[in-house]
């Protein structure tokens, strides 16, 4: 099937390529992200190949329409960027990749628990300078401290289990309770008392109208004075505004991101030569006790080669009319369509 590919980098091609060996579409590719200015590049592709800053509203989405597109192929989990009711209706299919490594984000999450807690991001600059001075990189160990899980889903599952080796008690809320995490000794408790007793938040919830700002100034005022929050799930999980006034006032000790509200205009580019226009972000990085990662929670060789099979796969699926099981929502296929 010919398929229009949005957003794409060296690794994106790379990892494309070689998993296409086994599935033989035309794969385009396009580096530009999928909006209303470069939707018109899909015109004649019955297939559009996207990932999670790409625009995909109704505007957008009746645009590539018209242009003949009848399946957006989503290269990640998430699906927040898609007006799903205009697909819908417009009968447009939506396949995402629903687990490809929970491992990767998973290890990422502690990885900048750890960076946060032991410093290593001060650490690495002062060494390099010749300051072997050890102010300021107290830490504490994880062993023994609660960490409170928003969303025991599959990446939720994964923090809890590494965590759990760190000899660590572990609170969660979710809408769904996971036997592995119950099994495990997780407790569920409502988010009120996570926040109150936990020593690190971390957030693995999606990004749905009921979650979105769920961390605000109010969840921020529940919680332990000096506790660490990491977000490694949506950006808009987390109130920028209000995470800002938390870390000035010191209820929010230290805050990892590999996500942010914002992050469209800025994540996946090269800007290191312009000025960055965006000010709640710049101030974010004035706290020595902040650190942003930009969306790499994904990134490792395992989950690039799952995505690309799995997107590839969905393609495929579609293109025969078969069911496909990674539809968002599940919709059937109407006859005829879907073949390219
Ligand atoms: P998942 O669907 O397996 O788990 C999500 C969990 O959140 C579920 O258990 C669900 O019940 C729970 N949840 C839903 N609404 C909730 C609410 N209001 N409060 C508490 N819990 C709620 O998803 P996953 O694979 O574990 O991924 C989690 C999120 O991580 C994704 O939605 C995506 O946004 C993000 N993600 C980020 C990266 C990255 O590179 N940083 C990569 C993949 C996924």
């Amino acid at each position: 099937m010919r398929v229009a590919v949005f957003s794409t980098r060296s690794w994106d091609r790379e990892f494309l390529d070689e998993a296409n060996a086994s599935f033989g579409h035309e794969l385009v590719y396009f580096e530009s992200r999928l909006g209303p200015e470069t939707a018109a590049l899909a015109d004649g592709f019955p297939a559009v190949c996207v990932f999670v800053n790409d625009q995909l509203d109704a505007p957008v989405l009746e645009r590539l329409h018209a242009g003949g597109t009848r399946l957006i192929a989503l290269r990640c989990a998430g699906f927040n960027n898609v007006d799903l009711r205009r697909a819908e209706q417009l009968g447009l299919m939506v396949v995402r990749v629903p687990a490809y490594s929970p491992h990767a984000v998973a290890e990422h999450t502690v990885a900048l628990m750890l960076s946060l807690d032991r410093h290593i991001h001060k650490a690495w600059q002062r060494v390099r300078e010749g300051n072997f001075d050890l102010k300021g990189l107290l830490g504490f160990d994880l062993h023994g401290k609660t960490v409170g899980i928003v969303g025991t889903g599959r990446i939720g599952t994964c923090v809890a289990r590494i965590l759990k080796g760190f000899g660590c008690r572990l609170l969660a809320t979710d809408i769904v309770q996971s036997e592995e995490c119950l099994a495990m000794g997780v407790e569920y408790a409502p988010l009120e008392q996570l926040m109150a007793k936990s020593r690190i938040v971390t957030l693995h919830c999606p990004l749905t109208p009921q979650t979105h700002h769920l961390i605000n100034a109010d969840t921020l005022a529940m919680a332990r004075p000096g506790f660490m929050l990491v977000n490694t799930s949506r950006g808009a999980v987390v109130d920028t505004r209000a995470a800002i006034d938390a870390l000035k006032s010191g209820r929010l000790g230290a805050l990892g991101m590999d996500v942010y509200e914002q992050e469209a205009d800025l994540f996946f580019e090269d800007l290191s030569d312009q000025v960055i226009q965006d000010d709640l972000f710049e101030r974010l990085l004035t706290f020595p006790n902040v650190l942003v990662t930009g969306h790499q929670g994904f990134f490792t060789e395992e989950a690039l080669e799952a995505i690309a099979r799995t997107t590839l796969d969905n393609i495929r699926c579609f293109e025969v009319g078969g069911n496909c099981p990674n539809a968002v929502p599940p919709m059937p296929v109407p006859a005829g369509e879907g073949r390219s």
